[in-house]
């Protein structure tokens, strides 16, 4: 009778008091300690440069469709999770491409190739192998120019043409579209609504175009995704399929990934309900919080966190779960269905 009393008190402290404190300390947490300002820097300086008329269109156009993936909106969806999404630019190319597919089969991971259409063109046969094997196709424009300084009129053919391009190979139109270097202005995302489609940029850039050299791309993917200090958070990959080192690269990447226990998922499967709660802090952060600390049966010896959580051991991160169910708004039938349930 008295354990009930005590569970009586404590859930209520939980309700009225504790966890809107953590949910706002989370949320602090988070604004603090965003991902440095490494991450890709390329992109950064071209969302720099919209004019503010731009920005509202992205907003009114896009944003607000859920067609613009920008850094923003990859972070919000992915830097608070361990989730990644793969990214291939460039290709297709016959030596490299191929073999990216091959480690990407063997691990059942599907990414999204942007290809360009010069690379389409000559190459069709792996453009349908891209396809068939259950990977996306993106448009990466006909041959890879900032679009950003093109007139209107090229950029319809540079964007429509390698649209058209891939249909007629596969048989479905790209629905996303990588401007190279992440370029764009007004007329570029006019173009890309007009036909359709979602642009995406990235948030996590391991310079595999730079150093060409599969040591230094793992070191800068350890650092991007905080595999050196545990601080982890997701993102969306930029890589090339036409580079060797890369090639050599991937398969320690995804071992680095499955050992930390990231989710490799795919651009059509982001949605912003299931991600939402992870935006508000990455589990890293939650974890060296005096909130998660304070829900750790371990470290606090707490009686009744004890036999809640231990009640079930399977659920291994039960007190991420209690979160989680705060958040959701179903707290409540979550406790009363996993821990007080008899
Ligand atoms: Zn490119």
């Amino acid at each position: 009778m008295k354990a009930f009393i005590n569970n009586r008190l404590v859930l209520s402290f939980l309700l009225s008091f504790a966890f809107p404190v953590m949910t706002l300390a989370a949320s602090l947490a988070g604004s603090l300690k965003m991902p440095s300002g490494e991450f890709c820097a390329a992109e950064k300086l071209e969302v720099n440069k919209y004019t503010g008329s731009e920005e509202n269109f992205i907003n009114d156009n896009f944003a607000s469709l859920g067609a613009y993936y920008g850094r923003p909106s990859l972070l919000k969806l992915l830097g608070g999770s361990r989730k990644v999404i793969l990214t291939f630019d460039d290709g297709p190319h016959p030596r490299t491409t191929p073999q990216v597919l091959e480690i990407l089969r063997r691990r059942n991971v599907k990414a999204i190739f942007f290809v360009l259409g010069l690379q389409a063109q000559k190459f069709p046969e792996l453009v349908k192998q891209i396809y068939d094997e259950g990977h996306i196709i993106g448009n990466h424009s006909f041959g890879h120019k900032n679009l950003a300084q093109l007139s209107e009129e090229k950029l319809r053919e540079e964007i429509g043409k390698t649209s058209r391009l891939i249909e007629s190979i596969t048989g479905k139109r790209p629905e996303y579209l990588r401007p190279p270097y992440g370029a764009m202005n007004k007329n570029v995302l006019r173009v890309a609504q007009s036909e359709g489609m979602k642009i995406v940029l990235w948030t996590v850039d391991p310079k595999d175009w730079q150093s060409k050299n599969e040591t230094a791309i793992l070191k800068s993917l350890d650092r991007q995704l905080g595999f050196n200090n545990g601080d982890f958070r997701g993102g969306a990959v930029l890589l090339h399929d036409i580079y060797p080192s890369t090639v050599r690269a991937l398969q320690p990447m995804l071992d680095r990934m499955a050992t930390h226990e990231y989710l490799i998922t795919s651009i059509d499967k982001l949605d912003a309900g299931s991600a939402g709660f992870w935006a508000a802090a990455s589990p890293s952060l939650l974890r060296s919080s005096f909130f998660y600390k304070a829900f750790d049966p371990e470290v606090t010896g707490n009686q009744l966190l004890v036999s809640m959580f231990k009640k079930k051991p399977r659920v291994e991160k039960s007190h991420m779960a209690i979160l989680k169910a705060h958040k959701s708004g179903n707290l409540l039938a979550y406790l009363i269905k996993n821990h007080f349930n008899g």
